[in-house]
């Protein structure tokens, strides 16, 4: 992402020459597809070599909770939301005990507080009953928790265990759809076909660099084509704005000159980290 790469920006925005859309993309072969799959993840690696989770969390714990408050909200919002949240109620225990009132007011910021109040009493006292007070390391226990369903353990498994998994929330099904990896809405459905085009040790890393692209560049509504580094692979290149100029005023947090989701982001991420809630810009 050279600064001064004008002759690899022009060369970034072509549009992909062999998949030319929905008819197009049904003559590909699957050992064609296979390639141009692994392909696009190895050029986002190099796109987004600091690709991360973007919730702050310093335990299992911390990224179950954090995770759980993500639906329907930003990352920024939860991030903005768990340092006060995760002070009052540092353990399952903690937070099993607590006032459902105070737990929601904490909560409040990222929406559908009451809801998510519930998960997260229901699943500290589970964990608190049931695993001896530590978040369990399997998919199969991971899922058994109140508000927790395959893509909260996903992200959990593979952030707080090291166990690959692919996290396939609204940018991952998008994107995915837009490249023509799958055809499939249904999540678990996504799932499994993605699997089956990557080997396990990539799921993990997949996932950020999929969602990364989603939220820095291909948007839902307008993605940056013209500013996008896969355009040559991609067969949707062209549903959002092709001039460059103009592409680049629609990227997203660092690639946009913005801070980005994490009040604590990891030492090797370019951008600048947010600032915490009610704090002047
Ligand atoms: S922004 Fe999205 S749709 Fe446009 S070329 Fe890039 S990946 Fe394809």
């Amino acid at each position: 992402m050279g600064e001064q790469g004008s002759t690899e920006s022009t060369e970034a925005a072509q549009p992909h020459k062999s998949v030319k859309g929905p008819q197009g993309a049904r003559s590909e072969s699957r050992l064609a597809l296979v390639r141009r799959a692994r392909r696009i993840n190895r050029e986002l690696a190099e796109v987004y070599p600091y690709a991360h989770p973007e919730l702050d969390f310093e335990n299992s714990f911390q990224l179950l909770v954090a995770t759980v408050l993500s639906a329907q909200t930003t990352d920024l919002r939860v991030n903005q939301t768990t340092p006060a949240l995760f002070a009052a109620y540092p353990t399952p225990e903690d937070m099993a005990a607590a006032d459902p009132e105070a737990l929601e007011q904490l909560i409040r910021p990222t929406g559908f507080f009451r809801a998510k109040a519930k998960s997260l009493l229901g699943l500290s006292a589970a964990l608190r009953d049931r695993f001896g007070g530590e978040v369990p390391g399997r998919l199969e226990d991971l899922v058994t928790l109140p508000g927790v369903g395959r893509k909260t353990a996903n992200v959990v498994l593979g952030n707080a265990f090291g166990v690959p998994g692919l996290t396939v929330d609204t940018h991952f099904g998008r994107l995915v759809r837009r490249w023509k990896w799958t055809a499939q809405e249904d999540p678990e459905k996504v799932e499994a076909e993605i699997a089956a085009l990557f080997p396990k040790s990539e799921w993990t890393m997949l996932s950020h660099r999929i969602i990364f692209h989603g939220r820095r560049v291909c948007h839902a509504r307008k993605p940056a084509c013209g500013a996008c580094p896969i355009a040559p692979l991609c067969p949707a290149y062209g549903e959002g704005e092709t001039d460059p100029d103009k592409a680049k005023k629609l990227l997203k947090y660092e690639m946009g000159g913005q801070p980005g989701q994490r009040l604590r982001p990891p030492a090797d991420y370019p951008g600048r980290p947010a600032a915490p809630l009610g704090a002047a810009e």
